[in-house]
């Protein structure tokens, strides 16, 4: 007989329940009334912590059945421990993840991690929107034993190391005892075991199983690089915690012909010279189906490098489907060396802008020269450097170290 079963009531648990049957409980209610998951239900969570803290700890149970709240004489009053601390320490650990934390672990994840994806999308899928198919991998909880692993009960705390998934190990080392930690090798870390005739054969009792699941990722017009969408809650489960998120990052593709400046386009057109000039036509094909034909304006005088804009042609903006702008960038092409005769060439001069009068150079001496094409002086400066070296043979590239070396 227990003097009082309020604790064993918030647990709904009858006072004679195992270790494993209250840990079961306690689980089962945390889960569902953990505040990221159940932000309404006020203090309930803390109250089922602090039963299955008293109830959990062999000493505090024996005091409490035998003398009620009293007799734990304020050890156990509320905020003995967090709340938190003892959830993670439970889930945290160990049981779930079998990554051997245990009770040594601060404060484990209470909620699954994040799982990043990234996705590949071209402008032109930014420019009009898309509906992307992503397959990917995921841990599910198994649906055959509902997460437990195997028939129901059959699994058991392992006694080897209570659960925890860890045990600890003394080593003489000299005149010093040392304690080393070390999965349980009796039940992989799981704190947790069962016989093989009870385990699921579907998950082979590892509770979890691995799933292709589609996700269907909705691309907004004008969602930009490094965008993020997030899958609430679609991340890997455990029998345990709160699956985390899927979060999928827009990689934005490099595009060939355009240069992408928030919500504004930059192009460069190549137009020749007498477009340049003279004015005339030239075509951008733009993101979506349509092509831009732009006109020059003769008597323009489009400059190389010099920066136009065509309004409104640019992204969308993003939720608001306005656009930003195209900027076009100017490379004039020239025509070749000796494109026209004589007389074409002496027409120019009654026709372009008259060439700038030439600065006086007061006393100075003129000397008059001609160019080359300088391609031609850089190649003979580049091998020039090699000139000292005679072997012809040397690959060029030895400098006078090499050379006082080979004499
Ligand atoms: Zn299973
Ligand atoms: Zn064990």
């Amino acid at each position: 007989m227990v003097r009082e079963s309020k604790y064993y009531d918030i647990l709904g648990v009858s006072p004679d329940a195992s270790e494993s049957e209250l840990k079961k409980a306690y689980r089962k209610l945390a889960l569902k009334y953990h505040p990221d998951k159940n932000p309404e239900a006020g203090d309930k969570f803390k109250e089922i912590s602090h039963a299955y803290e008293i109830l959990s700890d062999a000493e505090k149970r024996q005091m409490y059945d035998q003398f009620g709240e009293e007799g734990l004489n304020g050890q156990g009053g509320m905020g003995g421990m967090d709340a938190e601390d003892l959830f993670s320490q439970l889930f945290g650990g160990g049981l779930f993840g079998g990554g051997g934390g245990g009770r040594s672990r601060p404060s484990g994840p209470r909620r699954g991690k994040d799982m990043m994806h990234h996705l590949k999308v071209s402008l032109e899928d930014l420019y009009a929107g898309k509906t992307s198919k992503l397959a990917l991998q995921k841990s599910v909880v198994c649906s055959r034993c509902e997460g437990r692993g195997g028939k129901e009960g059959a699994m058991q705390t392992c006694r080897s190391c209570n659960g925890n998934g860890i045990r600890i190990i003394m080593r003489q080392m000299g005149p010093m005892v040392q304690q080393i930690q070390q999965p349980c090798t009796d039940c992989r870390g799981e704190g947790e075991v069962i016989s093989d005739k009870d385990r699921c054969k579907h998950c082979m009792g590892k509770k979890i199983v691995s799933e292709r699941k589609i996700l269907e990722v909705f691309i907004d017009k004008g969602m930009r690089d490094g965008q993020r969408i997030t899958f609430s809650g679609e991340g890997d489960q455990a029998p345990g915690i709160i699956p985390g998120d899927i979060i999928i990052a827009i990689d934005e593709k490099p595009h060939p012909r355009f240069q992408r400046k928030g919500d504004d386009l930059v192009y460069e057109a190549k137009i020749d010279l007498l477009t340049a000039l003279a004015g005339g036509q030239f075509a951008i094909p733009h993101l979506d189906e349509r092509v831009l034909l732009v006109s020059v304006l003769p008597g323009e005088a489009i400059k190389p490098d010099c920066i136009k804009v065509i309004p409104n042609e640019g992204m969308p903006t993003y939720r608001h489907h306005n656009h930003g702008h195209m900027f076009v960038k100017f490379t004039v092409e020239f025509p070749d060396p000796n494109w026209a005769d004589a007389e074409t060439i002496a027409k120019l001069d009654g026709i372009l802008p008259p060439r700038p009068q030439l600065p006086s150079f007061g006393e100075k001496q003129v000397d008059e020269v001609v160019m080359a094409d300088a391609d031609g002086y850089q190649t003979q400066r580049a091998t020039s450097n090699s000139a000292y070296d005679e072997d012809e043979e040397d690959d060029g590239r030895g400098g006078p170290g090499v050379q006082c070396a080979q004499q």
